[in-house]
């Protein structure tokens, strides 16, 4: 699914640099990305869904070439295969919850708002224990509440690919078990693989794989990590 070499990437005026000889990714495998903070992995989380692009090396991702795609080429490639959830759930404030799930759909005019879309949002919030807090708007629910919207809205569109940026990171734990139950769960029935940055190692069990970002860390004597 995903299938990354010699990759490197800086933000400009910055003396931050990821470097990445190699990584891949199966697809359905569902894989936790743990590292210091300040390490890279929601950088390299923005790679891999095409917000940002890195300025050499291989990135492909769905049998895409992601690295060789022009801004508006990624923008597609992401709505059309990804979905993300935020760190910080990135809800629109002015949106009801059933607005923000659908939040796809409302600002992307290649998906097209159907009755049977809006009936996916639905089933998806029951599945999560949302179906009475559809109508609240984000400043009405708790951190978990939001997180789950969150997740809904990264689910909406089917997605082959499910990035999800500390999902657990403001939880109690019997509220982290049920998001994580979540995630494994949609990810295992609709085959998508699920790539979840933490840094709580707790929650490494259920994952087929962890991949420690200690092992990119930047250094003179030692450029590029290597993994597999
Ligand atoms: P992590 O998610 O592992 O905490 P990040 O990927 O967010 O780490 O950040 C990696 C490094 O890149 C940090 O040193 C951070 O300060 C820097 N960084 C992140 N975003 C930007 C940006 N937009 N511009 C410049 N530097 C950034
Ligand atoms: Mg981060």
């Amino acid at each position: 699914m995903i299938d990354i070499a010699r990759l490197s990437f800086q933000y400009p005026g910055s003396d931050f640099v990821l470097s990445i000889a190699h990584l891949s990714l199966g697809i359905g495998e569902k894989v936790a990305v743990v590292g210091p903070s300040g390490s890279g992995k929601t950088t390299l989380l923005n790679l891999i869904s095409g917000i940002i692009a890195p300025q050499a090396g291989e990135l492909t991702v769905a049998q895409k070439n992601v690295a060789a795609m022009s801004d508006s080429q990624r923008r597609d490639f992401r709505i059309n295969h990804i979905g993300m959830v935020f760190q910080q759930f990135e809800l629109v404030e002015y949106l009801r919850a059933r607005e923000n799930i659908l939040l796809p759909y409302l600002i992307n005019s290649s998906l097209q708002l159907s009755r049977n879309v809006q009936q996916h949002a639905e089933n998806l919030a029951n599945r999560v224990g949302l179906e009475d807090k559809l109508n609240r708007y984000p400043n009405q629910l708790s951190q978990g509440e939001q997180q789950r919207v969150a997740i809904c809205r990264a689910l909406i569109t089917g997605p082959k690919l499910l990035l999800a940026d500390e999902p657990t990171g403001n939880l109690d734990p019997a509220n982290k078990r049920k998001i994580l139950e979540i995630l494994f769960n949609e990810c295992k029935a609709n085959q998508q693989t699920l790539v979840v940055v933490t840094h709580d190692m707790a929650i490494l069990d259920g994952f087929d794989r962890t991949i420690d970002f200690e092992q990119f860390r930047q250094s003179s004597h030692n450029p590029s990590g290597a993994t597999k």
